[in-house]
């Protein structure tokens, strides 16, 4: 799991301070993409902004620690994100290997995250609306494809350049699974749903409704500036017991809304229908959805929903990606050569 280290203001300090050191270049020679830039650092690797030298297109690259990095997680990640093809979430477009790496060459989204944005900007209801309805469409996209995120949060959100579209990244936690039922405790502590808190050895909890859960943190933290189960007497506590009373919180649903607050009850209303900690009588998406809160401005026809589906021609197959990972696996004969 990441760290728990959310608080806002903890955000706002990490993002407003640049991130640190610079990134590695491992593509020095590479034919066909060179660095750009830096673009962010996670818990499993790191993303450069690259330019594709045949075309001039800009691409994000994500590194991954040849060897290092679970090879069926990486799998994962590729195989669902492979033939995503809509326009909130980031398209990918090809893998390849370094001695060192594995790199998924993926859609840049320049607007930066989501946590990037909050971080300079504070949203009107209207706006923290907009965004949500963009990342609902993604979620049901994702969903329908049969690919529960499990890792929805802020810095997992890109803007386009216009900061207006809004883009979901990182499918390295996520899970192919056609009734979504899932055995492992994964995620990030601020978004962890109580059932995933609450699972016992040999349980399963449902993804999809665990990603409603974390869109429903994403829309409290745009609304209020906050996390709904952090409080500030958290702080100077040691951090086994900080995380000890956060996931206590969040199993019992005990979030409230800011005094000062002057959100209208319709929010207000969707919130607790989405951070309802019983998984069962949690609103659903298409219950997100249809509410008049989520209704309001939204362009007509856009709830309706439509995808085709992603051309093969041109896109590495999943043979040839299931091959590239076999290679990348090859570590003895990597540290030989
Ligand atoms: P974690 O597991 O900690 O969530 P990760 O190691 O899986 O992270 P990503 O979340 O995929 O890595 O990427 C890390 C950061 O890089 C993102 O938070 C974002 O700021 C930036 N980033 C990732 N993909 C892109 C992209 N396509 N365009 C622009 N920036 C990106
Ligand atoms: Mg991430």
């Amino acid at each position: 799991m990441a760290n728990p280290g959310n608080s806002f203001s903890q955000l706002v300090e990490t993002c407003s301070s640049g991130g640190g050191e610079a990134l590695p270049n491992p593509l020095s020679g590479h034919p066909r993409y060179e660095k750009v830039g830096d673009l962010g650092k996670g818990s499993q690797g790191f993303v450069l902004l690259c330019s594709d030298k045949f075309t001039g297109e800009r691409v994000a690259i994500k590194f991954l620690r040849r060897g290092l990095a679970s090879s069926e997680k990486i799998r994962r990640e590729l195989l669902n994100m492979r033939p995503f093809w809509h326009a909130h979430v980031i398209q990918f477009y090809e893998v390849f290997l370094t001695d060192l790496y594995v790199c998924i060459v993926m859609e840049y989204a320049p607007g930066g995250s989501l946590s990037h944005y909050l971080a300079k900007n504070v949203l009107t209801e209207d706006v923290a609306r907009f965004f949500f309805q963009q990342l609902i469409f993604a979620v049901r996209y994702c969903h329908h494809m049969k690919v529960a995120n499990r890792d929805i949060k802020l810095e997992n959100t890109l803007l386009d350049a216009d900061r207006k579209l809004l883009k979901l990244c990182d499918f390295g936690l996520s899970k192919d699974n056609n009734d979504s039922m899932c055995k492992t405790r994964v995620g990030t502590p601020n978004y962890l749903a109580p059932e995933i808190i609450n699972m016992r050895k040999g349980g399963t909890y449902d993804g999809k409704a665990c990603d409603v859960w974390a869109c429903g943190v994403m829309l409290y933290v745009m609304l209020f500036r906050s996390f709904p189960f952090e409080r500030p007497e958290d702080r100077g506590l040691d951090p086994k017991v900080a995380m000890l009373s956060l996931m206590e919180r969040i199993v019992k649903g005990d979030w409230n809304v800011p005094k000062e607050s002057n959100m209208s009850a319709g929010a207000l209303d969707l919130l607790g229908r989405i951070l309802e900690p019983v998984a069962e009588k949690r609103i659903t998406v298409e219950g997100i959805i249809n509410h008049p809160w989520y209704q309001i401005h939204l362009p007509p026809g856009a709830d309706k929903p439509n995808y085709p589906k992603r051309p093969e021609e041109g896109l590495q197959t999943v043979e040839s990606i299931v091959e590239i990972l076999m290679e990348a696996n090859n570590t003895d004969e990597m540290m030989m050569g």
